[in-house]
């Protein structure tokens, strides 16, 4: 007899069906859902924590679709046969339906498929191990055991998944998520015989999204192995060219009905994106709205952008020449967490509608915001395998560069950047890289000193200063330095910091606690070289990733608060004597994403911004970005260009005609 050896993932999902039964009889009244929540934990999709109505009928119509038990029975399940039997006549004991959901979860495509995959999961070999196992589990009575302890459940299970093999080391643990208010205490060892070894498995993980205005848990979601990636990279090459052979038309409609349920859905997207990143809600529905006009931008645009060009007509010349335009193929996007829909769909929305597949990889600090756009767009009928979400942090980031992918977008950190670039190499694949910032902002001696002070705190302030092109150094004219200093402290000073849900909220806090840290060893190196804090300076004292609005004077270029990205609301503000001396201090960086000039002069605008080595050159304004013009930041700032006509045809190959 074969001992039941459980994959990492199987006994993360066992554990999830175990919760549910310490609450629930003997016998598990929750069949369906349970199977669906274990579904939808392997899919990486939200996972189907609180059961509503809708909910549980939206899933159970997905699994109807899917045509579940017919498949079964052609795979030669027979022990679940149907699913009304499970409904209505079987009446199995939890951990019976536990293995159930498992082999439901290994519903395959094809025969092949499914042998493949046991094969690959090391167990349930043939139907007698799965009787097996379900009569040993029966046994077990762990369904009784737990009953009778409810306060050790989170010790149960893991107790259980050392007991089937699935936990490599007690390190391993992490792997259940915590269901909300679980007790986690130490397991207690049980003696189980296991007659064979279990087999190596990648180690199951979860991730955990946190509201950093609280630090409280929100979600768990399943992070994407690296098997999987490669099985969806697989599912997205086959259907890519399916795709990629409609008619524009057909795409842009899908990418329409995106847009439209996009905005009948806005606000719940807003609140989203505000509980898992901090950012205000007032900005997170900005966000949203914005980037409306960009998908319509998007669509009016792209198709144009890639029909066929004749260079010379026929008769022109000896030799017609055309220019048509490819899909890449198979584009992995992924993404930095702090604008999470421009940075997604800036990406995501031309790469569709010029007929590639995406694997999209949120940021782990805006999982839930990337999950529900992949939701979006399935619902709005685009196939499910041509979008694609990828669950994860760095290391699964780094899994998706190195899989089967014809191109990656990468939008996040300059050191990140360059790993991503050096992986890409290793295969040549298509790269685009959109990387930090360290924007400065000119402010000369004839502006209105109010009007610029209010303009570049929104600047360097807003969305908490975490935005690629927030300003970052701020040099100002020497003839009005005092003026714009106290203004500019004023507005800072008055900022309203607070619960990012509250609509007065202007400033939240950071989405991630390590850059606390960040900052703190800013502003210590800025002052051991004689800066000068004159409000904020240190984080506040509560729970969650706060830290105050801050301004330092004397500070020069040779402070860390200068030369790199501080992403914090955080910065630092110079005296300059001349525009000569601005556009020194302004080039003295090594990002190149843009710069802003402050002056009542356009022309002393353009002449100054016209010297400077960046992407995006702002007068009067600054933090900005447009769909109808490129996003380029040069140097360490990025490579490549989004948005506009050039940025849609990041996303195609030339194809070049000789036509003689
Ligand atoms: P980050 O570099 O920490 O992470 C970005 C993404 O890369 C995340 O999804 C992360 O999981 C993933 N990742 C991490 N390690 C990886 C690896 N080795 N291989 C592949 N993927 C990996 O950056 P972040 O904190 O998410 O975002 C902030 C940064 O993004 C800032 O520097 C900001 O300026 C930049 N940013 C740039 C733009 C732009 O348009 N230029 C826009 C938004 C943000």
């Amino acid at each position: 007899m074969t001992d039941l050896v459980l994959s990492a993932e199987e006994a993360r999902v066992l554990g999830c069906l175990m919760e549910k039964a310490v609450t629930t009889p003997d016998h598990y009244p929750l069949s369906v859902n349970a199977l669906i929540n274990a579904c939808n934990q392997t899919t990486n999709r939200e996972p189907v924590v609180d059961y509503d109505e809708s909910t549980i009928e939206r899933a159970l119509e997905a699994l109807r679709d899917k045509n579940l038990s017919r498949r079964v029975r052609a795979t030669g399940q027979r022990v679940v046969k149907h699913r009304h039997v499970i409904d209505e006549t079987l009446q199995l004991t939890v951990p019976e339906f536990a293995v159930l959901g498992v082999l439901l979860l290994r519903d395959a495509q094809t025969p092949g498929e499914l042998k493949q995959r046991t094969e690959r999961w090391h167990s349930f070999r043939s139907l007698d191990d799965v009787e097996q196992a379900l009569e040993r589990l029966g046994q077990r009575g762990y369904a009784e055991q737990l009953a009778r302890r409810p306060g050790q459940k989170e010790a149960r299970w893991r107790t259980l998944i050392v007991e089937a093999g699935a936990a490599p080391a007690a390190s391993a643990a992490p792997a259940v998520p915590a269901a909300p208010g679980a007790v986690l205490v130490e397991p207690e060892p049980v003696a189980v015989p296991r007659s064979v070894e279990p087999a190596p498995e990648p180690v199951a993980r979860s991730l955990d999204v946190r509201n950093p205005a609280t630090g409280e848990a929100i979600r768990s979601v399943a992070v994407t192995e690296e098997g999987e990636i490669a099985q969806k990279v697989a599912r997205a090459r086959r259907a890519q060219p399916d795709w990629g052979a409609r008619a524009y038309d057909d795409r842009a409609r899908a990418m329409r009905a995106f847009r439209e349920l996009l905005a009948a859905e806005a606000e719940e997207c807003a609140q989203i994106t505000t509980a898992e990143t901090g950012k205000p809600i007032t900005q997170s529905r900005n966000e949203v709205r914005a980037v409306l006009d960009r998908i319509d931008w998007n669509v009016a645009h792209v198709g144009a952008a890639i029909a066929p060009r004749v260079v010379t007509a026929a008769g022109a010349g000896p030799v017609e020449e055309r220019i048509t335009h490819e899909p890449v193929g198979v584009v992995a996007h992924i993404s930095a967490w702090n604008y999470p829909y421009f940075v997604a769909l800036n990406s995501i929305v031309p790469a569709l509608l010029a007929g590639n597949a995406v694997l999209y990889k949120p940021s782990e600090h805006a999982t839930l915001t990337g999950l529900r756009l992949v939701d979006l767009m399935h619902r709005s009928g685009v196939p499910v395998d041509v979008i694609q979400v990828i669950v994860g942090a760095g290391p699964t980031g780094a899994a998706l560069v190195g899989a089967e992918i014809d191109m990656c977008c990468f939008t996040g950190s300059y050191a990140t950047g360059r790993r991503v670039a050096q992986a890409a190499a290793e295969r040549l694949i298509r790269l685009q890289l959109e990387l930090g910032g360290n924007d400065g902002a000119y402010v000369a001696d004839d502006v209105d000193v109010d009007a610029a002070a209010l303009a570049l705190a929104e600047g360097a302030f807003y969305n908490g200063g975490q935005s690629c092109s927030a300003v970052e150094r701020i040099y100002v004219h020497d003839a009005i330095f005092d003026e714009f200093l106290a203004a500019f402290v004023d507005v800072v000073s008055g900022m309203r910091v607070g619960d990012p849900a509250d609509e007065a909220t202007e400033l939240g806090p950071l989405a991630r606690n390590a850059q606390l840290d960040v900052l703190d060893a800013q502003i210590a190196d800025a002052c051991s070289l004689g800066a000068r804090i004159v409000c904020g300076g240190a984080r506040l004292d509560r729970p969650g990733n706060w830290f105050a609005p801050t301004v330092l004077v004397d500070v020069h270029g040779a402070m860390r608060l200068m030369r790199d990205e501080t992403f914090g609301p955080v910065i630092g503000v110079q005296r300059v004597r001349d525009d000569a001396d601005a556009v020194a201090q302004l080039d003295d960086t090594d990002y190149g994403l843009g710069a802003a000039v402050f002056t009542n002069s356009r022309a002393r605008a353009e002449r100054i911004l016209a010297d400077l080595d960046v992407g995006n050159a702002y007068w009067n304004t600054s933090d900005r970005s447009s769909v109808r013009l490129p996003w380029a930041g040069r140097r360490h700032s990025g490579l490549g260009v989004s948005m506009s006509e050039s940025g849609v045809r990041t996303f195609v190959r030339e194809k070049s005609w000789h036509l003689a």
